[in-house]
């Protein structure tokens, strides 16, 4: 597949080309059933069992102990902002969140909406370039729970280690680092991730939710904006988003193929390795604003001397076939997003073409 794009998109973003074209092998007729998934019923044998299979596949490449729920919702991780407070943040408690970036800063902005919000530590002094130290979480001990965003997609700064936190339920917000190394799922009572970064299509959100956390909920909330009507109903209450989760269903089986999460966090340091290197062996000419110790091996961020040069830079990159390096818009600069489907070939050619660029332009 020669014309295939260098594609460094923040996400949605690169899905393995593998998956691509067993997706496009069984698009017209699944499994033989002279139809596409989409168009058969959610209540179907055929659907219930890529429905299943997803769910089992994620805890076992995962680690999911019992004892927890595998959830399939939409609306995005956007929603879960609002979800999380409306479901766990009962009155006279506090929804702690560790503030690290403009990811959290959404989540804390829903949580107000719904009850009392305290900010266990913070890096916005720090222009959100340095996750906090984890001796700097201050939590109060009357918290709901305490929410952290395990890798801030936009500033490029990913948690190395996890609070502990106790009998206080930790949350996360994983979607843009989510089965991009080993995690101890024990330590969460609750994970989510919108899938369109590292798990699939967009259309459908991941939430791994300890049992324990799905008693005594307030009966007051929505029937879809409550965790137990998806529970309850395996994530079949009403239509899921059957599409998104085949796609993940083929996606996780592509981890698997490589050898699970801890090969899969080698190729991913390594692939990082590359354009952080090319970053720091420029003698200045690009500079990664992010705190060593925080860098995100999912996006990295990085600054040249002036805007211009950024400007020439995404026109050049764009010319030589590589897609989406240019920053978010909040922050500017430049960002390549190396999720687990970004092949090590891509960023091989990322870090040849930013020390040709930078031996052309100094
Ligand atoms: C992309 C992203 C979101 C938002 O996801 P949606 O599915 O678009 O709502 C939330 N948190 C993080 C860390 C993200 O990277």
């Amino acid at each position: 597949m020669g014309n295939r794009a260098f594609n460094f998109n923040a996400g949605p973003a690169a899905l393995p080309l593998e998956v691509l074209q067993r997706a496009q092998e069984e698009f017209v007729d699944f499994k033989g059933i002279g139809m596409s998934i989409m168009e058969i019923s959610h209540r179907s044998a055929e659907y219930e069992q890529v429905h299943n299979e997803t769910q089992e596949l994620l805890k076992r490449i995962f680690g999911i102990p019992n004892g927890y729920q595998i959830l399939f919702l939409q609306g995005g991780a956007s929603t879960q902002f609002a979800m999380i407070p409306m479901n766990f943040l009962k009155a006279g408690k506090v929804g702690s969140y560790v503030l690290t970036g403009a990811w959290a800063e959404k989540a804390i902005q829903e949580a107000k909406l719904f009850g009392e919000v305290a900010i266990a530590a913070s890096s916005a002094e720090q222009k959100f370039m340095k996750i906090p130290d984890l001796s700097e979480i201050k939590l109060d001990p009357n918290s709901a729970y305490l929410h952290v965003t395990s890798n801030e997609t936009i500033e490029g700064a990913q948690f190395q280690a996890f609070p502990e936190t106790g009998n206080i339920p930790l949350i996360a917000d994983m979607s843009s680092d989510i089965l991009s190394r080993p995690v101890d799922v024990s330590k969460f009572s609750m994970i989510y991730a919108g899938a369109q970064k590292n798990l699939g299509p967009s259309g459908v959100t991941v939430a791994i939710i300890k049992d324990e956390m799905l008693q005594d909920l307030p009966k007051s909330i929505p029937t879809m904006m409550r965790y137990e009507t998806h529970s309850k109903n395996n994530s079949l209450y009403n239509t899921p988003p059957a599409y998104s989760i085949y796609m993940v269903n083929l996606v996780l089986k592509w981890i698997e193929e490589q050898g699970g999460l801890s090969v899969i966090e080698k190729n991913n340091i390594e692939k990082a390795g590359l354009i952080y290197s090319a970053i720091d062996q420029s003698g200045g000419f690009y500079r990664g604003p992010v705190d060593t110790g925080s860098r995100s091996p999912m996006n990295i961020t990085f600054r040249l001397q002036n805007e211009e040069l950024e400007k020439q830079f995404v026109k050049e990159s764009e010319k030589n076939g590589f897609v989406g390096l240019k920053g978010h818009r909040s922050v500017g600069g430049l960002r390549a997003s190396t999720y687990n489907a970004v092949p090590y070939a891509s960023c091989k050619a990322l870090a040849d073409f930013m020390a040709d660029f930078q031996s052309r332009n100094s």
